[in-house]
């Protein structure tokens, strides 16, 4: 097929091309009716406190739960989001629904939220967020937005007020994915940040090769001397978990504790984790 381009020409596509383009275009439909048809769930997974031996709290993944597809996973939606307009209409309805949920725990027990870059320079996003903690009495300390470095390109004296700002109301903030964008170390010093979460892609490696682990180490040294929590992400064998504590990391999250689950398994999650702490190999590698 053809198609005439702006400057009265023919422009021919590759028929695989065409069928991205046309496929992309239906899910774009569909996300934008998503919100309304209330196909958004918020799934949750622990992050654990390696030194006080518990779960500190959760973080809210957001879930598309498609009439059609199935269960649509954020990274093939949330960019399509921030492109035709909907995150931020997106972003409020997770830290409602997030704020709403976590009031409900016990209160030592926090909620991360994933905030996009376009979500974060939103000029309402202090009034959306202001507004969540407002309905759901959530204590705003026990709410942790987390963000990703490229949310520091762009104009960064005012991303370094929107972040003392909301810091100011007691909010945490964490440098998600951390070792993954355009990081400068300089950042680190600039921006007011408390925890650092160090990629997975490292998390992995740091047990086979050298390089991953001296990255991991250099991160948590950092950390530790900015007064800054670091968490390992994705762990998923008691090798990485044994390795992330030698290197001083202060939390891990990852499968080898749980998955992301639905809010209604978070109870058993908690217990699940508690008991199972008690007996398996993951009590030896935390009491190690
Ligand atoms: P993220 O914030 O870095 O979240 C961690 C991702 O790693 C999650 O993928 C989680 O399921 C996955 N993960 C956790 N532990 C392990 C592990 O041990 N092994 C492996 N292989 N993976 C693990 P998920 O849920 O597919 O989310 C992907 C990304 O989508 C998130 O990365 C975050 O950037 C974005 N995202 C998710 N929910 C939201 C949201 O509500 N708003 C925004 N703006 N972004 C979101
Ligand atoms: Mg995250
Ligand atoms: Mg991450
Ligand atoms: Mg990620």
């Amino acid at each position: 097929r053809s198609k005439m381009d702006g400057r009265g020409k023919w422009r021919f596509f590759e028929p695989a091309m065409d069928a991205n383009v046309q496929s992309r275009r239906a899910l774009e439909v569909d996300l934008r009716e998503a919100l309304e048809k209330d196909e958004f769930a918020l799934f949750y997974q622990p992050i654990y406190d390696l030194r006080k031996d518990r779960i500190s709290g959760f973080e809210a993944l957001l879930r598309w739960q498609h009439p059609k597809r199935g269960m649509v996973p954020p990274d093939q939606f949330i960019p399509l989001a921030e492109e035709i307009g909907l995150i931020t209409a997106l972003g409020e309805w997770v830290l409602n629904r997030a704020c709403e949920q976590a009031s409900s725990w016990p209160n030592e027990l926090k909620v991360a939220v994933n905030v996009s870059p376009t979500q974060f320079r939103d000029a309402s996003l202090a009034n959306v967020i202001a507004n969540a903690l407002d309905r759901s009495a959530l204590a705003p300390h026990r709410l942790e937005l987390e963000i990703t470095e490229s949310v520091l390109l762009g104009n960064s004296t005012e991303t370094i007020a929107t972040l003392h700002e909301l810091k100011a109301r007691g909010l945490r903030i964490a440098l998600d994915d951390f070792g993954t964008g355009y990081s400068s170390l300089s950042y680190l010093r600039s921006f007011p940040f408390d925890k650092i979460k160090i990629d997975q892609s490292f998390v992995r490696d740091a047990t086979a090769t050298k390089g991953s682990k001296l990255i991991v180490r250099a991160i948590t040294s950092l950390g530790r001397s900015l007064g800054m929590t670091t968490t390992a992400e994705g762990v998923e064998t008691v090798e990485q978990l044994n390795q992330m504590k030698a290197e001083g990391c202060n939390e891990a999250q990852g499968f080898l504790f749980s998955r992301p689950v639905p809010a209604t398994e978070l109870a058993i999650t908690i217990l699940s984790l508690r008991n199972g702490l008690k007996r398996s190999d993951l009590s030896r590698a935390i009491a190690s």
